[in-house]
């Protein structure tokens, strides 16, 4: 624990308070107890244990006293709170939740947790806590939770000594949900951490490489792991699992070379990876498709017979057998296999879909359809459409056969393959009477003596595969063996049925009352019985391929291959878990930066691998966590109400509680709802957000509300604050009380209350008609646009008002100015007018498909002109041929109720070409200079001319080309700035537009489809939208027409026509604009998305540049400068007391901010810059957190300064509020 020496002695301080207190709480209880249950030592050893040893502390063997400790400390604690009816310090319970937490208690843990939760208002201020609820959570795969609380954890403690730990933490629950950018981000930043965490870097690497696996970048997945395997001592576990995923993905993905030389990359790099890990069962299983499909039948069931002994019983290892067995026409085999599948995994999609196929060619319809029903119900199935058509076409062609053959158990096998006692006693009975038997007893006869061998099957497979057979299949399987291990059973006498469907799947298998096939059904059904005892001893020699045929019909063949997506998964988190195990279990995992480390929660950090992209995919992760939650908290909460004994008992959900759940206890915890009542009026607003709670604006608005936390006037000057800055810098804890305390984390707001009636859900969009100049220039169209009442405002007519030549951004002149100019290109589905399908057309969906490239003005306009003209010619031709053309209407409409949707025509967007270089678009950028100043790129009113520097798109302006059905999908601007856009023509553009105070419910909606708000390509599904009360604005922008988005409106847009569009943002000088912005800053830091807008750079120079009338904005901004200033003011001391030396380094003119290179947040003022870039002057800007975590004692880093202390207090106290009669037009 060497390298958290730092700050586990600081918590150790910290507690120290803590246990001070703890001991005068106990001091009352133990008066009435009049015993105390645990010695000085023991507390003060109690005292450093808290969440953040969690995955560091031993408790077995040498770490058994510190068990024993955690254990008398719940008990004392649980005794003393009883004692006390439960009025306790609220510290109790977060005590009492990490020690339980440390013991792996994690139903007493949460329960201990929810009740500081409940008792403490500032909660959040507590980041080992927040880090203990998170690992709870994270416990429990409640992972939308757990990554609620681990996100607090970083925005109220970025230096947190846990840091590592959750970044590696969000990166794995990020992946599961799909959000594959943040994983990457998290991983990326738990890299560079030099702290100790519960995997190794190689490990972390590992998943990155993985992660690109998973999202298809399989040439940046490859790269990543050679470069892995060159690590040096990389662990034979580590490098075993690298070679797998190497071998697996050359035998799957076509861009990695032509079929032959794949398959050997692929079956060398497994044979190595056999050699680094013998017994992994995954890399067996994997060896066995290669050989099976390049034909070397023996070596698969060699490399399926190992994996089955060296691992546990898979699904995808016995579906796989199947399919060989099915292909080497030995369909007896085929069933043993696939059932044994499906046993072991009842959600098997692929083996219900092969296990149908065999039956469809056994002509057993009724059992293919109800395994084809089987297959559909699974969540891996992703062709149910198809299988659906299929599962039609049986019922339809199987009606004659019904009639005939009557609905018996037999069809009932798949199921319940085992026969009752009364069943085998039916049979003895219709056995021995064989010859007297009328037609349906035979029938009953044959389906019982069928089930009884396939009960014997089944149950000896089950043998095998559970080892009891080891010795004896072992000898099946010798690797000189000519045999087949797997050959055992009844094929032999199965010949004559298998030659009678081979002829038949000759025949495209589908079941005709044919001859051949009441023959098949007869040897498969009463052959069978008469050598039933026999099976699993005697080998075949028909086992050999049978070259030309197979039995697999074109539909299994292709689902033969699904279990490769999962299986590559799965087989991971077989191998994770044992990467996982591995620190734990093995002395010389020297390399370590932790060697004292114990991993407590291995099962948990492989539990999240064990989801496969499908589970996280629709309701998997989303719905596991709203259950879990739901339960657990409503047990949790349930015990507030009852007797406080009830937090120490063993919370064990309760399902029947279900109803009262997701209202009253998820809003419990981390939940934004939660503190509306408790606070006091401005409840609602404070829950909101930091900004909010913590400006002083809220207190001049209800007069009587005092912000606690605000014990220094903003009005204070500068040498004022400094001071109290100089001795708060001393002690180090600063963040305890009085000054500019620390603001809780940003939360979303909630949905408007009361909801809008659903008549007001289609609000008219505020718009205004513009006849001329004059119009454009009124001051109260300004002020109309800018008000927070009007989330859009479409100004229609303004380019004829105002005789502007669009015709500078047509595609022509474009073309003509710039030819050679870069577009970026989205390639999306062309989708039905205001829907988002997923790309098979069966389900509305919110994720976007929008894929990035790059081409050229020239080409582009080339592909929109060609796109107009195949249209003209569409057109040309239906009114050509109107007959037809109706026709065709006709039909797609009737059945368009009913037919799915898509398959979707693709087609492409250019979109943020760059108009910044007024070189080159001098004549473009010159016409909106005659727009009125509000709307235009660059005027002294606009916030974003006062950065100094350039910011792309929003303070230049960016072009937009389309096609119809182009789309911009859902989006607030960047740091929540207006937007101004201006449609070319000729064609119209579609908008819709939610009001920033639904910006919550949005997210809420995100979050529930896997979605990032801030990162995706989203396209809210309207429906959703209308049930949730959301109003949404809709309206058609003309040729000619300005589109305002006010600060923070939620919008997105599709072109109707062909058209061009113009587009940059403004920042109003107005509280509401500013606001918003730097809640968005926060929002975003907690989030760890960039903030495009550096808004404490913005701020200091609007404090030099701009004169302030507004009170509220005035407050605002004085308000930030003076946190900046704190934050500066003891960053400096700390740095001088730990003698590191701050280098005087300035600033040049139109210098842009800094951001950290490694978290993307800004830094201000005082810049940490590697030695090497300081000496390259290159200089690698690092926040002081970032580099604090590759160098603990700063060693590696240079400390520039670009302020002056004094320069920055002098504008402070210059930053006064403007009389208002100078207020900005
Ligand atoms: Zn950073």
């Amino acid at each position: 624990m060497k390298s958290c020496g730092v700050s586990l002695a600081t918590a150790a301080a910290a507690f120290g308070d803590e246990g001070k207190k703890m001991a005068a709480g106990k001091e009352s209880c133990e008066s009435k107890e009049g015993s105390s249950c645990l010695t000085a030592e023991e507390r003060e050893a109690l005292g450093g244990l808290d969440s953040r040893v969690f995955g560091f502390v031993r408790l077995h063997e040498d770490g058994a006293r510190t068990k024993t400790l955690l254990g008398k400390a719940v008990r004392c604690y649980e005794s003393l709170i009883l004692k006390a009816e439960g009025k306790v310090e609220s510290d109790f319970f977060c005590q009492l939740g990490h020690f339980n937490l440390l013991l792996e208690d994690y139903p007493k843990a949460l329960s201990a947790y929810q009740r500081y939760y409940s008792l403490q208002t500032d909660y959040w201020k507590n980041a080992a806590f927040l880090y203990g609820l998170g690992l709870v959570y994270f416990y429990y795969n409640a992972f939308h939770w757990a990554i609620k609380a681990f996100q607090e954890v970083l925005y109220v403690d970025p230096s947190f000594c846990r840091a590592k730990e959750i970044h590696l933490r969000l990166g794995l629950m990020f992946k599961v949900n799909t959000d594959y950018e943040s994983s990457l981000k998290h991983f990326q930043l738990a890299l560079i951490d030099c702290n100790p965490c519960t995997l190794s870097s190689v490990e972390i690497q590992f998943h990155i490489a993985h992660l690109y696996e998973t999202q298809r970048k399989y040439h940046s997945a490859k790269e990543a792991y050679e470069q892995l395997l060159q690590t040096e001592n990389l662990p034979a576990q580590v490098k075993a699992i690298v070679l797998q995923q190497l071998g697996w993905m050359h035998h799957n993905v076509d861009l990695l070379g032509d079929k032959a030389t794949k398959e050997s990359y692929a079956i060398q790099y497994l044979q190595k990876s056999l050699e680094a890990d013998p017994n992994s069962g995954q890399s067996w299983y994997f060896l066995g498709r290669c050989y099976s499909s390049i034909g070397k039948v023996q070596d698969a069931f060699i490399s399926y017979r190992q994996s089955i002994d060296k691992s546990e019983a898979s699904a995808d290892t016995w579906c796989s057998i199947g399919v060989l067995y099915q292909q080497q026409n030995q369909p007896m085999d085929a069933l043993q296999a696939y059932i044994c599948a499906v046993q072991l995994d009842h959600g098997h999609a692929a083996a219900w879909m092969d296990l149908g196929t065999l039956y469809e060619s056994c002509s057993q319809p009724q059992d293919a359809i109800k395994c084809y029903l089987n297959a559909t119900r699974s969540k891996s199935c992703n062709n149910s459409s198809t299988l659906a058509g299929r599962i039609k076409f049986l019922q339809n062609s199987s009606e004659n056969w019904n009639r005939t053959v009557p609905l018996t158990p037999v069809q009932q096998q798949v199921h319940s393959w085992y026969l009752t006692p009364q069943k085998l006693q039916h049979l003895e009975q219709l056995r021995a009477n064989r010859d007297n038997l009328n037609a349906a007893q035979k029938l009953i006869l044959e389906q019982l003596e069928s089930q009884f061998v396939l009960m014997q099957q089944v149950r000896h497979i089950a043998e095998i595969s559970t080892g009891l057979h080891k010795g004896q299949s072992s000898h099946l399987a010798g690797p000189n063996d000519e045999q087949p291990p797997f050959s055992a059973g009844p094929a032999q006498y199965l010949q004559a049925a298998s030659t009678a469907i081979q002829k038949q799947t000759g025949l495209q298998t589908l079941p005709s009352n044919s001859v051949t096939q009441g023959a098949a059904l007869n040897h498969l059904s009463s052959h069978i019985p008469t050598s039933g005892g026999q099976q699993g001893i005697t080998f075949t020699k028909e086992g050999k391929p049978s070259g030309n045929r197979s039995l697999v019909p074109e539909i299994s063949r292709h689902v033969g291959d699904k279990p490769n997506g999962s299986a590559s998964l799965k087989g991971l988190s077989n191998h994770v878990q044992q990467l996982m195990a591995e620190p734990v279990c093995s002395p010389n995992h020297g390399d370590s930066t932790s060697p004292n480390v114990q991993i407590s929660d291995n099962p948990q950090v492989s539990a999240l691998l064990v989801g496969k992209p499908s589970d996280s995919g629709d309701s998997g992760a989303c719905d596991k966590v709203s259950n879990f939650h739901s339960t657990i908290c409503t047990k949790t909460n349930n015990s507030f109400a009852s007797s406080p004994s009830s937090v120490i008992s063993t919370a064990t959900p309760s399902p029947k509680s279900t109803e009262q759940t997701v209202t009253h206890s998820v809003p419990s915890l981390n939940s934004p709802h939660s503190r509306l009542h408790t606070l006091n009026g401005e409840g609602l607003e404070n829950s909101q957000s930091s900004i909010k709670t913590d400006l002083p604006i809220i207190s001049q608005k209800s007069g009587s509300h005092v912000i606690p936390s605000m014990s220094v006037s903003i009005y204070s000057s500068s040498s004022e604050v400094l001071k109290a800055c100089r001795n708060l810098g001393k002690n180090g804890l600063s963040n305890s009380h009085i000054l500019l305390d620390k603001c809780p984390p940003p939360r979303p707001p909630t949905s408007p209350y009361p909801p809008l009636p659903k008549d007001k859900l289609n609000p008219p969009t505020p718009s205004i008609y513009l006849e001329n100049k004059r119009d454009a220039f009124f001051p109260p169209l300004h002020q109309f646009c800018t008000n927070p009442k009007n989330p859009v405002t479409v100004i229609r007519g303004l380019a004829g008002a105002l005789k502007l030549d669009l015709g500078l951004f047509s595609t022509k002149t474009l073309v003509e100015a710039n030819n050679e100019h870069t577009v970026e290109v989205r390639t999306q589905l062309l989708q039905p007018a205001d829907e988002n399908w997923d790309p098979t057309g069966t389900k509305k969906i919110w994720r976007c498909e929008s894929n990035r490239s790059h081409t050229t003005i020239a080409k582009y306009a080339q592909y929109q002109a060609s796109s107009f003209q195949e249209s003209l010619r569409e057109e040309n031709e239906k009114r050509t041929q109107p007959k037809e053309y109706s026709d065709t209407e006709s039909i797609s409409s009737d059945s368009s109720g009913r037919r799915r949707k898509g398959p979707f025509k693709t087609i492409k967007f250019g979109t943020n070409i760059d108009l910044s270089d007024d070189k080159k678009w001098k004549l473009q950028l010159h016409e909106l200079t005659k727009l009125p100043a509000f709307v235009r790129v660059v005027s002294a009113g606009n916030l974003l001319s006062h950065l100094g520097h350039t910011v792309l798109g929003m303070n230049t302006v960016q072009l937009y080309m389309k096609v119809p059905g182009s789309r911009t999908p859902g989006h607030q601007e960047n740091n929540n700035f207006c937007s101004v856009n201006i449609n070319i023509g000729p064609g119209d553009c579609e908008w819709f537009v939610v009001p920033e105070d639904y910006w919550g419910v949005l997210n809420d909606f995100c979050e529930k489809n896997n979605l990032n708000f801030l990162m995706s390509s989203w396209w809210p599904n309207l429906e959703d939208l209308y049930e949730a009360n959301v109003p949404v604005y809709r309206f058609i922008q003309r040729p000619g027409d300005l589109v305002w988005i006010n600060a923070g409106t939620v919008h997105w847009v599709q072109a109707v026509g062909w058209c061009n569009n113009i587009a940059w943002n403004v920042g109003p000088l107005t509280a509401c604009q500013y606001k918003l912005a730097v809640e968005r800053y926060e929002w975003n830091k907690l989030q760890s998305v960039k903030s495009v807008v550096p808004m404490v750079h913005l701020s200091w120079n609007m404090a030099r540049n701009i004169k302030v009338s507004d009170p509220r904005l005035f407050e605002m901004i004085k308000y930030c400068l003076l946190k900046i200033l704190k934050q500066c003011q003891t960053l400096r001391e700390a740095l001088t007391t730990a003698g590191k030396e701050i280098i005087w380094h300035g600033r040049t003119n139109d210098e842009p901010a800094h951001y950290c290179s490694i978290c993307e947040v800004e830094v201000f003022d005082l810049l940490f810059v590697t030695n090497e870039s300081n000496s390259q002057k290159t200089y690698i800007v690092h926040c002081q957190d970032c580099a604090r975590k590759t160098s603990g004692t700063l060693d590696n880093f240079v400390v520039l300064e670009q302020y002056r202390m004094e320069d920055l207090i002098q504008v402070y106290d210059q930053f006064t509020l403007a009389p208002s009669l100078s207020s900005s037009s």
